[in-house]
């Protein structure tokens, strides 16, 4: 049998694996600082565990996030990392520095299977999903490699808030995806709090349901339509689960969480979901006056569209953008346009497309290159 991963584990599940090498709880949490508090990863430098336990760890377990394919750093201090997962399957992981905060953006599958028309990992489809390990390996790494980057002192964290909007539908890989986010919010981990962790998602409705149960962490919903004609061709997803079911889901989830709210996540595509009526239609719909759609406690985040060539689609204007969102903020709706970041290396949203496809063209590509870093302008870089 392979190594034993100890990034596949949340706390419970560390202790468990501890308690089979006859070891007590206490000690798996202090390993679990380690792991992740520290960011170590070899055993023999865990000074304050039993000499027993490191040895017993040596022969049996690792730690060990996906292997780095390559790294590259925007002009505008955004740093995406692409990762082998095998077979031929890479993900990417994103993160964006701003003044007050470290936003990394995750990757929960390597490809997508729910297929929106303007998204380049939906076009790209599903190869599978990523293990806990693989989640949590992209924040355990992140952070390692920003606190060297960055210089941090000890203790110091570059990462303060968590996106699931890389590449893959995360509700779709629920049982891989609750341990990664607990390891998240864990305080002998990241101790991130449940508001800085964020789970978006195309509308996965029974999921939603048992991730109000599960983990109740922030909850952004990509919507994009604000009817279920329109929703249906752009969201193939909502043909199984429609507006009024997902908005109930939605209100069932803020049930749980009374002074929380839901992020709606609509894509701007020019002369297809950006006119003055559907802007309306949208007032309509989160004010709770269309169809059986509820009223929804919610904050709007309009996503200019980030081309890619397949797509044969356009991004509204700025102007169109910015009409749209006056007419939601009239009448009341919170509403905010997001700036485009990493644009110049491919890291926007809906941009993450796993350039890699062939597995020998993965391995010829570490070959050559093992860590690549250029930044695509002068300047480059988060310093
Ligand atoms: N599968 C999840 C999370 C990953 S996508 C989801 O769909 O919510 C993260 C966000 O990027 C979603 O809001 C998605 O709609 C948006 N997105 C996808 N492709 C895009 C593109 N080409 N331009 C702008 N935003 C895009
Ligand atoms: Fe999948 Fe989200 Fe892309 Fe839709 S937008 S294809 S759900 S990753």
């Amino acid at each position: 049998m392979g190594a034993v991963n100890l990034l596949e584990f949340d706390l419970d599940g560390l202790a468990a694996y501890c308690d089979g090498l006859g070891e007590k709880r206490f000690r798996a949490q202090q390993l679990f600082r380690w792991l992740h508090q520290r960011g170590e990863a070899d055993f023999s430098r865990m000074s304050d565990l039993a000499r027993s336990l490191r040895d017993k760890l040596a022969g049996v377990a690792v730690v060990q996030a996906p292997a780095l394919i390559s790294e590259q750093a925007s002009a505008d201090g955004t740093i995406k990392w692409l990762f082998d997962v095998g077979q031929g399957n890479a993900v990417e992981t994103v993160f964006i520095p701003e003044v007050d905060r470290g936003t990394l953006c995750v990757s929960s599958q390597a490809g997508c299977a729910v297929g929106c028309r303007f998204c380049a990992t939906g076009h790209q489809g599903f190869s599978r999903n990523l293990r806990t390990a693989e989640i949590v390996g992209q924040l355990w790494f992140a952070e390692r490699r920003l606190r060297e980057k960055l210089q941090l002192p000890e203790g110091e964290r570059a990462v303060s808030n968590v996106v699931m909007m890389g590449m893959g539908e995360p509700l779709q890989n629920y049982a891989a995806l609750v341990p990664a986010l607990r390891v998240m919010l864990d305080d002998h981990a990241y101790g991130l709090s449940r508001r800085r962790v964020t789970v978006s998602t195309s509308g996965v409705v029974p999921m939603i349901d048992r991730l109000r149960d599960d983990c109740p962490v922030a909850l952004a919903v990509s919507l994009h339509a604000p009817n279920d004609a329109l929703r249906s061709e752009l969201v193939p997803l909502n043909r199984k689960y429609p507006l009024a079911e997902l908005l109930q889901a939605c209100t069932r989830y803020l049930d749980a969480a009374p002074r929380d709210f839901i992020t709606l996540e609509y894509c701007m595509l020019h002369e297809v979901n950006d006119t003055p009526e559907l802007a309306r239609q949208l007032v309509r719909l989160v004010h709770g006056l269309e169809g059986d759609a509820p009223a929804l406690r919610c904050k709007l985040n309009l996503i200019p569209f980030n081309p890619f060539p397949e797509s044969g689609l356009v991004r509204s204007t700025p102007q169109r953008v910015a009409a749209f969102a006056e007419l939601l903020r009239e009448a009341g709706v919170v509403t905010t346009v997001r700036k485009t970041r990493g644009d110049d290396i491919a890291a926007a949203c809906g941009q993450l497309a796993g350039e890699v496809q062939d597995r020998t063209q993965v391995h010829q590509r570490m070959r050559r290159v093992p860590v690549r870093i250029h930044a695509a302008a002068s300047g480059g870089g988060v310093a």
